[in-house]
């Protein structure tokens, strides 16, 4: 399975936000699921309640079961039920791995994307551990992971960045 981790902070975040964007909250519903709960039903609904409380103007939640597959996610530009609130959106907050991120960039061109996901390798989710740990990490990022796998949270803290939800 994708590992994806979280690149910026909830105050980060904010702080590419203004009160007057129509912003949507875009969760994929799969492997970052499993990634400490950085997607997923639940991460999106808090995090569009969380903006929602401080003030920001969230027009829109929009669960997708792969945001890799591009005709998935042009749909949502183009269908009766969603396209007119993607017309209105000026920023899209993306809870998926990295293809998840680029698909949104190419088929939004005119919102801005806020850049989130670090996509560093692939994963096992074992009965055993109960989460999903690190196994064959990106070449780039440096990571060593022991036989056992590294845990997210472990692995985000070597690369500076987080694990899980906002
Ligand atoms: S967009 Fe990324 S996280 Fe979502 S299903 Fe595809 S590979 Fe997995």
């Amino acid at each position: 399975m994708i590992i994806s981790l979280r690149k910026l902070t909830y105050e980060e975040l904010k702080n590419q936000l203004s009160k007057e964007d129509k912003i949507v909250v875009w969760a994929c519903n799969n492997c970052v699921k499993f990634c400490d709960k950085f997607g997923g039903r639940e991460t999106m609904n808090n995090l569009a309640e969380k903006l929602k409380t401080d003030g920001y103007n969230v027009v829109r939640r929009e669960l997708i079961g792969m945001s890799c597959v591009l005709d998935l996610v042009h749909l949502r530009a183009i269908e009766e039920a969603t396209k007119k609130t993607f017309e209105e959106a000026t920023v899209i907050i993306p809870l998926t791995c990295e293809d998840g991120y680029e698909n949104l960039k190419y088929i939004f061109k005119d919102k801005k994307i806020i850049d989130v996901p670090k996509t560093i390798g692939l994963g096992i989710l074992s009965t055993e551990w109960h989460t999903l740990r690190l196994s064959i990490p990106f070449e780039e990022t440096g990571l060593k992971p022991p036989a056992e796998g590294m845990t997210l949270e472990s692995a985000a803290k070597q690369l500076g960045i987080y694990a899980g939800p906002f």
